[in-house]
């Protein structure tokens, strides 16, 4: 059996990782909090309080130096200086080498399913076709389509420029996003704003919400500047 693979064993190739730890923000990603005598205000004349303050800060740094400041695990990430990562999946572009291939059948259909060693972790992983770049810019790209903003706001705020507004979307297309919405409750197609919620892709799943009367509606938020 031929099967035409899109990357050969010991190929470099490029797939997005998605980010599941984030810096604390609490310890800035150290691990560790310092806990030392707080600079006392003094407000008798701002002289006097920037004199003290100067000294009380020496003080601190005195106390600091010889050890009199006591350090702590963060207690924000129990000393690991990284959080799960929250909110929107953001994703990171991942290198490695294709150490293996297998052909699986799948409802009829060969597979092609890639393990690849990741270069910057000790974990294998599995990829298929549509997963795999061979150009580390397609993959790029791809993964700052991946981490642009999404976000659910009021229908009403959408802006509808008026090349869309004059156009009537042919029927094929509402039965198929209506179709969607029967078997997803969303839409293949993403409704495209810029940074003021003008519309500018997705025409027919914004009608359709409105047809449907839903009131606050999820978007991507894509920039113009950043579209080239
Ligand atoms: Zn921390």
């Amino acid at each position: 059996m031929n099967i035409e693979t899109k990357a050969n064993v010991g190929d470099i190739v490029y797939y997005l990782k998605r980010i599941s730890r984030v810096n604390c923000s609490v310890c800035a990603g150290t691990g560790k909090i310092h806990l030392g005598t707080a600079i006392m205000p003094n407000a008798e004349s701002p002289d006097a309080f920037a004199a003290s303050l100067s000294e009380q800060f020496m003080q601190n740094l005195t106390e600091m130096i010889i050890g009199n400041v006591r350090e702590y695990d963060c207690p924000e990430c129990g000393g690991k200086g990284t959080v799960k990562a929250t909110g929107q999946s953001r994703y990171e572009v991942g290198k490695g080498t294709v150490v293996s291939i297998e052909a699986t059948m799948n409802q009829g259909h060969e597979k092609v399913i890639y393990r690849v060693t990741d270069s910057t972790s000790a974990t294998n992983r599995t990829l298929t076709d549509e997963k795999l770049y061979l150009d580390q810019e397609a993959a790029e790209k791809q993964c700052r389509f991946m981490n642009l903003e999404r976000r659910v706001v009021p229908l009403e705020c959408v802006q509808i420029p008026p090349r869309f507004a004059k156009t009537i979307p042919c029927n094929e297309k509402l039965v198929n996003r209506l179709n969607e919405w029967r078997s997803h409750r969303k839409f293949e197609t993403e409704i495209y704003v810029d940074e003021n919620l003008n519309l500018f892709d997705g025409y027919t799943s914004y009608l359709v919400y409105r047809m449907l009367g839903i009131f606050d509606i999820p978007v991507v938020i894509w920039p113009e500047d950043a579209r080239k």
